[in-house]
């Protein structure tokens, strides 16, 4: 590695107009600094990707587009989310960066952590995490919110880094890694820590939104903890089955109750049959829409077509 590598910083945008501006200097600032000491080639870039923004976003990137060379724009016919937005940004630059770095475009995530990262990625990390060093500017709901989703996610085996979110920086093998997976639903946060490739984390202190409202409101967020869980584990399935499992054994402990009292003539005529049935139908149908799900959730993994393995060394290319 003689060269500077080239960077490029995904920034996703969605009627972002009141911060771009403002985004846009502070980033072209870190990214002159950046090359004009030599760390990074000249040719790095800033890609934009309006995520089929209303406002005035577009405007503003393919203006400075035209006359910064370092900035670059990349519009998507329609909203498209956060998420693919920054699939999209990904699969852009491809092979033309050496490293990318996906940041926010309200500045919340600190910019100036960006050289840290640069260090890092020449230090040898391939992925290297942005991670909130503290959440004071979140909300008591979404800082409390946010800590249950962790904790929940590592209950089901899904490993994610704590405090981070889409602040990152993948090296370019990580990158075309990350390309393998070609699932419909990508949740980027829980697929980076399954490549396994050495990472580091940078931590950084979160600010406010700059400017303009979070695209997130409590719906969005739902729904995004919602598409986390179920494209990532069939846990809640297990759950159903065993819960049916649950039942029955619970309708059998009844079931011995209710024939003893059967025997000793103590119960209502017809109450026995009816309890036993109840718990023992409830239980059996718990149970095979479990089986059921069992095999939808095969399905489900099968048609995600994940990649088998990620070579961490492969000496047949150093060789030639
Ligand atoms: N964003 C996007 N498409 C969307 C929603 C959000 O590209 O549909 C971008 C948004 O412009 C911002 C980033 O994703 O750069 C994070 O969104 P936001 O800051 O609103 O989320 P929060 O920080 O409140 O969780
Ligand atoms: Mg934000």
């Amino acid at each position: 590695m003689n060269e500077e590598p080239l960077l490029s910083i995904i920034v996703p945008c969605f009627n972002e107009e009141e911060v771009l501006p403002e985004t846009m200097k502070v980033l072209t600032g870190i990214l002159d600094s950046l090359s004009e000491t030599g760390t990074i080639s000249r040719r790095s870039f800033i890609l934009f990707v309006d995520d089929g923004s209303s406002d005035k976003t577009w405007q503003l990137v393919s203006e400075r587009a035209q006359t910064v060379s370092s900035i670059q724009g990349l519009r998507l016919s329609r909203n498209f989310g956060h998420q693919n937005a920054l699939i999209a940004g990904i699969e852009t630059v491809n092979e033309a960066a050496d490293c990318v770095i996906t940041i926010d475009a309200d500045l919340q995530d600190d910019a100036r952590a960006i050289p840290a990262f640069i260090r890092k990625y020449q230090e040898g990390f391939d992925v290297v995490y942005g991670v909130r060093k503290r959440r004071d500017q979140d909300t008591f709901f979404k800082k409390n919110s946010a800590r249950i989703f962790y904790r929940l996610m590592a209950k089901m085996g899904v490993n994610l880094v704590p405090d981070h979110a889409d602040f990152r920086l993948l090296s370019r093998r990580s990158v075309q890694e990350f390309m393998r997976y070609q699932e419909e639903n990508l949740f980027i946060r829980g697929i980076i820590p399954l490549l396994s490739f050495k990472s580091a984390k940078v931590y950084y202190d979160r600010q406010k939104r700059y400017a303009g409202e979070s695209k997130y409101p409590l719906k969005k967020m739902l729904a995004f903890a919602v598409d986390g869980i179920t494209s990532f584990t069939i846990v809640p399935i297990k759950l159903v089955m065993n819960i049916g499992f649950l039942f029955v054994l619970i309708g059998g402990v009844i079931g011995v109750y209710a024939l003893i009292n059967w025997f000793l003539d103590h119960t209502i005529s017809g109450w026995t049959s009816l309890i036993l049935s109840i718990w023992m139908i409830g239980g059996m149908q718990l149970i095979a829409v479990g089986v059921i799900g069992e095999y939808i959730g095969k399905i489900f993994t099968e048609t995600k077509k994940r990649p088998r393995y990620t070579i961490e060394i492969n000496t047949l290319n150093d060789k030639n």
